[in-house]
């Protein structure tokens, strides 16, 4: 997708910094970050939102990797979300996993 911000940082035509790499996925910081961590993965293939991406192999690759990357930055615990519609705050059109993590994790607040 020519026009989508993920697919730009997947082609490096938008810088970013880099996480974690391997052949189907991606990890990098939130360029708005609301925690201490925060960082998305995200499949390096185009899906718009979960729905699309329901019935590939790619969510189970996404989910042990996002364990793994919450590993590596010594999260011992971390709130994961995925935003689903413009209506639940979707902003960006490609598949996106929200680690977040290092802050007061109580939901919901208040
Ligand atoms: P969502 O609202 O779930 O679609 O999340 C989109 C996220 O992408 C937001 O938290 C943005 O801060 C983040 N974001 C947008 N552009 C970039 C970028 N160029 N590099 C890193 N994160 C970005
Ligand atoms: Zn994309």
């Amino acid at each position: 997708m020519s026009d989508c911000i993920f697919c730009k940082i997947v082609n490096r035509e938008i810088d970013t910094e880099l996480i974690y790499e391997d052949s189907k996925i991606i990890a990098f910081n939130d360029i708005s970050p609301v925690a201490p961590v925060h960082i998305l993965v995200i499949p390096k293939e185009h899906f718009p939102t979960i729905e699309d991406a329901k019935d590939s192999d790619i969510l189970s690759h996404l989910f042990s990797k996002v364990v793994e990357i919450a590993k590596m930055k010594n999260l011992e615990d971390y709130r994961l979300i995925i935003n689903k519609g413009e209506k639940a705050g979707q902003t960006v059109f490609h598949l996106h996993i929200h680690i977040i993590g290092k802050r007061d994790l109580k939901w919901p607040p208040g």
